[in-house]
C-alpha cells in the first residue's frame, strides 16, 4: 500500500533525491528556491516525456511541424500579446512578517496565514522576467525572458505557413524554458520560477473552433492515459467565463490528482484570432492567412493545447509510484509505461566468477549498441539488486546465472509481475525491443 497523502510528497522528493532524480538547485549553497536539477535518472524521464509528447504531436501526424523559437524576443512582442500590461497575478502583503501571497489563493484576505497580521490591499504583480540586452541597463535595453513559448509560435505564423506550404487546420509544436516570477511558487517542480512547456497551435477556419477544441480536449487527456496514469486520477475542467484569459473564448484544464490536491497539468484553449490580428496590428504586417480557393485573406482561429514538461513529468513519478508488501517485505516499485521509464534494462551476472561478468558485459554491450538504455550492476545480493532497479522503474531485469554457462539462455524479470522466463542470449535485444514497443 502506497504512502498516504501528504507523506507521499515527501516520500517522493526524498526518493527523487537518493536515487537521483531531482536535486535542489544550487544545493551546496543552501539551494535556490524552486530551482531544481534533474540528475541521471530524471532527465532520462523528463527527456521520455518530452518524446512522447512529440511523437504524438509532431511525428506521427501529417499536420503538425515543430520549431525552436528563441527565448527573448522582441520587447513588442508582450506588449502587443498583452503580457506587458495584463500578465498578472493579484499580491497581497503582510504587513507584520512581510510574506507575500496570491490573493486568489487565500480564503479570506482579512488575516495572514501565517502569522494573523494585516494584509495589504490587492495589488497586480507582473510575472515577466526582465533583463537588459547588451551592456548598457536603460529602459531602451529592456528584454523579457519569455513567460510562455506560445509568441514565438504567433510570430513566425506566416514564416512557417509559407515555407512548409500549410493549409488550415494544421498546428505549429514547440518545446522549451519558460520564466515566470511566481508569487508563491511551490510543491516540489509543481509551480517554479523556470519551467519548461510543450505547447501547440492548431490554427483553423474561424466556423470549425468548437469541433477542433473538442477533438483536442479528448486527444490530450487520451495521452495522459496511454502513457500509464490511472483515469481515475485525471479529470477535465472546464473554465467558468469568468476565470478566461484575456484572449479565450474557451478553456478547459486536464488536471491531475496529486498528493495536495486536483491541480492542472495541461490547459486547451481557444485563443480565438486574438494573437495573429493583435500581431498584424502592432507590426503592420498581416499575418493573415491567404485562402487559394476563396482567393481571399483571413485570419484563422486557433485551438491550444499547452503543458508543462515538468508538471507532466511529476504526475507521471506520482502516479508510478507504487509500495507492495508491508514491513520487510515490502518493495517499492516504479511503475513507468516502458516508454517512460529512465532505464530499460538491467544486465545482472548472478556472481561475479565463472565469465558470468564477461557474458554479461557482451549482454549490456549489444543492448546499448541497439540503443536500449541500459544499467549494468555486479554489486550485492540478487534480490537487492532488483529492488534497486523498481524502485529506478527499471522494467526489465536481465540475470546471467550458471545455466546461462551450459545453455546459452538468460532469466527475464518483469518488473511489474516479478514473472520470471528464460530466453536465449541472441534473442535478448528482440524480446526487449518487443516489449518496449508493445508489440510482444
Ligand atoms: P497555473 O494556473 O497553474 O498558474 P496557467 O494556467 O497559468 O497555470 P498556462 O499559462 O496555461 O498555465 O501554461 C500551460 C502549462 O504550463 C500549464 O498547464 C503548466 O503545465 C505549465 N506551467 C505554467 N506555469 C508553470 C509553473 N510556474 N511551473 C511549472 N509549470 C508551469
Amino acid at each position: 500500500m502506497a504512502a498516504k497523502a501528504p507523506d507521499l510528497m515527501s516520500t517522493i522528493v526524498s526518493l527523487c533525491k537518493r536515487r537521483g532524480f531531482i536535486f535542489q538547485s544550487s544545493e551546496i549553497y543552501g539551494g535556490l528556491n524552486s530551482c531544481w536539477d534533474y540528475g541521471p535518472l530524471g532527465v532520462e524521464l523528463k527527456r521520455n516525456v518530452k518524446d512522447a509528447w512529440w511523437r504524438s504531436m509532431v511525428t506521427n501526424r501529417r499536420d503538425i511541424v515543430g520549431l525552436d523559437a528563441s527565448i527573448l524576443m522582441h520587447p513588442k512582442v508582450w506588449e502587443a500579446s498583452g503580457h506587458l500590461s495584463g500578465f498578472t497575478d493579484p499580491l497581497v502583503d503582510c504587513k507584520q512578517c512581510k510574506s507575500r501571497f496570491r490573493a486568489d489563493h487565500l480564503e479570506n484576505l482579512d488575516k495572514c496565514p501565517s502569522c494573523g497580521g494585516e494584509l495589504t490591499d490587492v495589488r497586480k504583480f507582473n510575472l515577466m522576467f526582465k533583463t537588459f540586452m547588451g551592456p548598457v541597463e536603460d529602459q531602451s535595453a529592456t528584454v523579457f525572458m519569455r513567460p510562455e513559448t506560445a509568441q514565438g509560435i504567433f510570430v513566425n505564423f506566416l514564416n512557417v505557413q509559407q515555407a512548409a506550404r500549410l493549409k488550415p487546420p494544421f498546428g505549429i509544436a514547440q518545446v522549451g524554458k519558460s520564466f515566470r516570477n511566481e508569487i508563491t511558487p511551490g510543491n516540489f517542480t509543481y509551480r517554479t520560477r523556470e519551467f519548461e512547456q510543450m505547447e501547440m497551435e492548431f490554427f483553423v477556419p474561424p466556423d470549425n473552433d468548437a469541433y477542433w477544441y473538442d477533438y483536442w480536449k479528448e486527444q490530450r487527456r487520451s495521452w495522459y492515459i496511454e502513457y500509464g496514469i490511472k483515469e481515475e486520477n485525471l479529470r477535465m475542467r472546464e473554465h467558468a467565463t469568468d476565470e478566461l484569459a484575456h484572449y479565450a473564448k474557451g478553456c478547459a484544464d486536464v488536471e491531475y490528482k496529486f498528493p495536495f490536491g486536483w491541480s492542472e497539468l495541461e490547459g486547451i484553449a481557444n485563443r480565438t484570432d486574438f494573437d495573429l490580428k493583435k500581431h498584424s496590428e502592432a507590426s503592420g504586417k498581416s499575418l493573415a492567412y491567404f485562402d487559394n480557393e476563396s482567393n481571399s485573406h483571413y485570419f484563422p482561429y486557433v485551438i491550444e493545447p499547452a503543458a508543462g514538461a515538468d508538471r507532466a513529468t511529476l504526475a507521471f513519478l506520482v502516479d508510478a509510484y507504487d509500495v507492495e508488501g508491508e514491513g520487510k517485505e515490502a518493495r517499492t516499485v516504479l511503475r513507468f509505461h516502458p516508454s517512460l521509464a529512465p532505464i530499460k534494462a538491467a544486465v545482472l551476472p548472478l556472481v561475479k566468477k565463472d565469465g558470468m561478468p564477461e557474458k554479461a558485459e557482451n549482454i549490456y554491450r549489444d543492448l546499448l549498441d541497439n540503443s536500449i538504455k541500459s544499467f549494468f550492476d555486479q554489486t550485492a545480493a540478487i534480490g537487492r539488486r532488483y529492488a534497486r532497479q523498481d524502485e529506478a522503474g527499471t522494467p526489465f531485469c536481465i540475470t546471467i546465472d550458471t545455466q546461462t554457462l551450459s545453455d546459452d539462455t538468460v532469466t527475464i524479470r518483469e518488473r511489474d509481475s516479478r514473472e520470471q522466463y528464460r530466453v536465449a542470449s541472441t534473442r535478448i535485444v528482440e524480446v526487449i525491443s518487443k516489449k518496449l514497443s508493445g508489440k510482444a
